[in-house]
């Protein structure tokens, strides 16, 4: 069998479970890969909004989604995620379809500013919380950068706390992906 990039995977089980019109969260835009996917897969009608304390990650996301121009309306916003309930519209509780996480250091960027346990916590309840019933919660953690092994095990642990949530570990020799569901209350 040939062996798929998590991320691809995250994309095509995301796909499968979102639609036109829903809204969505990137909460590490990077370079905007997860941002244009997401923006495709609610267009039309959707939103999206996409978080990154990196001026620079964010210029690459909107130069991303020029290119594309897809038919849903994308907020970038440079703020940490841990912000999160600060940025996204009131309307936004409880109706996110799903939100990512690619954690780690902006590839080509400063390697030390990285995605730190104590926000990404912070951001993963935040995001837990605004999900709708059902909604997805998509996490790719590295270990191999420093505090890489620190920060998944933090996520991990976290995830495992999640009483009633469906919780999936995929493992690779890079990251590792998880993917977890909000039960439908
Ligand atoms: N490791 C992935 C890419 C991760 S990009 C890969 O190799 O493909 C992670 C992004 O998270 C970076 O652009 C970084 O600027 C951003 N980031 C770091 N801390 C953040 C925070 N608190 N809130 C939002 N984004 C953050």
């Amino acid at each position: 069998m040939k062996r798929q990039p998590l991320t691809e995977l995250a994309h095509r089980r995301l796909a499968a479970r979102l639609r036109p019109g829903d809204w969505v969260v990137d909460a590490t835009a990077g370079n905007g890969h997860d941002t244009l996917f997401l923006a495709r897969t609610v267009s039309p009608g959707g939103r999206v909004f996409a978080f990154d304390v990196q001026c620079r990650a964010l210029a690459a996301t909107r130069r991303r989604l020029q290119a594309a121009d897809p038919d849903a309306t994308v907020t970038l916003i440079r703020a940490g995620h841990q912000r999160m309930a600060r940025h996204l519209p009131t309307a936004a509780r409880g109706r996110l379809a799903a939100v990512m996480f690619n954690l780690g250091y902006l590839p080509g960027a400063d390697k030390s500013l990285v995605t730190r346990p104590d926000t990404t916590l912070a951001a993963l309840t935040t995001a837990a919380e605004w999900l709708a019933p059902g909604g997805l919660l998509s996490i790719l953690a590295y270990r191999h950068h420093p505090g890489g092994a620190d920060e998944t095990a933090a996520v991990t642990r976290w995830l495992d706390d999640l009483a009633g949530w469906r919780i999936e570990r995929h493992a690779s020799p890079g990251p590792l992906w998880l993917l977890a569901q909000r039960p439908h209350e």
